[in-house]
């Protein structure tokens, strides 16, 4: 028979966990009194896991459970879920793409908005008093005026981005590990001859081995000291205290991040930055789109449960393979 219960490891949504308890399968381990012995006695029944991107879902986490077929992940980055080695174990991995897109890339314009224009630094001017005090904030250096956007990472948000960007009257121009047909800007195979062309760095990178600090001293270096940093897509593709230093030495003008490297943690030196824009990872933090997103971790589950295809499965693991 197939393990049909679902575990949530850790706390999710109320509409995830309500969805899922309407099953009669769900357990939750917070709630266990001792989620070490409910794992012990019950790993062998979990078929399904509901997961947040506050745990790490490795090969060793996933082998504590022998008939584990589905693991939904909330989120459209799944880069806490180890979807290779799920692949290699007959483990379908699903994420949530889509839904969260266009959520995404409206952050991402408010943030480069906010950071190009200083609008966070002239907002707290005016609340100091100075406006009355000292008069005008002082005019900003950098505008979004005739500027080139170098986009790392053309997916599915990066496209709503660009889309933006263009009717802002801003060039658009890419890096990826492939030029895309069909995608009407200019493709740079390297990341650093593309910052060196830019004067905006949009990264929407995913997480993992492949992107960690890729973006570093050469590239800041290479993007210059209009240039301007923005990240909406994942910590761990900056060099945090090679772009703190950029950013004290004038090397880049400024940055807007929306993700850090190891959350909730915002280093001392970035946070020192008066030129750095910091926002705690809401690039998808709407009730809207939470709850889309939330709903799709739910029919993931469910489609498994009820032996029909998962919607969404990553590319690591498609349903096809099964
Ligand atoms: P997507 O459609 O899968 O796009 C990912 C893009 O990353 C692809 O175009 C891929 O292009 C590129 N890529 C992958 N590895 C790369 C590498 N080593 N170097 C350069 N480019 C690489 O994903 P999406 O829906 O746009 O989401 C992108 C990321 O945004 C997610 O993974 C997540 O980390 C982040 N995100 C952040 C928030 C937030 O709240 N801040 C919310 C949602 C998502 P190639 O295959 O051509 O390289």
């Amino acid at each position: 028979m197939t393990a049909q219960e679902i575990l949530a490891p850790t706390r999710m949504m109320p509409l995830i966990i309500d969805g899922l308890r309407a099953t009669g399968k769900l357990h939750c381990l917070w709630e266990k009194d001792d989620p070490e012995v409910f794992l012990r006695e019950n790993a062998v029944k979990i078929g399904a896991i509901a997961a947040g991107a506050h745990i790490a879902v490795n090969g060793p986490y996933m082998s504590q459970f022998p008939n584990l077929k589905i693991v939904a992940n909330f989120g459209v980055g799944y880069d806490s879920v180890d979807a290779n080695w799920a692949g290699k174990h007959g483990i379908i991995v699903t994420n949530t793409p889509d839904v969260l897109t266009e959520e995404v890339a409206d952050t991402a314009l408010g943030l480069l908005l906010m950071t190009i224009r200083e609008l966070p630094q002239s907002e707290r001017w005016l609340r100091a008093g100075f406006w009355e005090s000292k008069g005008p904030y002082p005019l900003t250096r950098n505008t979004l005026r005739g500027k080139t956007m170098g986009i790392l990472a053309l997916g599915r948000i990066g496209k709503a981005i660009a889309k933006r960007c263009e009717s802002f009257g801003v060039s658009i121009v890419y890096h990826g590990r492939s030029a895309q047909k069909d995608v009407p800007y200019r493709y740079y195979s390297s990341l650093v001859e593309m910052a060196k062309d830019v004067d905006i760095l949009m990264s929407v990178a995913p997480g993992g081995d492949g992107t960690k600090h890729i973006i570093n001293h050469e590239v800041l270096q290479a993007l210059g000291p209009m240039g301007v940093l923005i990240n909406i897509g994942r910590g761990s593709v900056v060099d945090e205290a090679a772009l703190a230093n950029a950013l004290k030495n004038n090397v880049i003008f400024a940055a807007g991040l929306d993700v850090f490297e190891h959350e909730p943690h915002v280093p001392a030196d970035l946070m020192a930055c008066e030129n750095a824009v910091l926002l705690p990872h809401v690039g998808s933090a709407s009730i809207h789109t939470r709850n889309l997103m939330g709903q799709l971790v739910v029919d993931n589950i469910l489609a498994f449960l009820s032996g029909k295809n998962p919607l969404t499965p990553v590319s690591e693991t498609p349903f096809s393979r099964w």
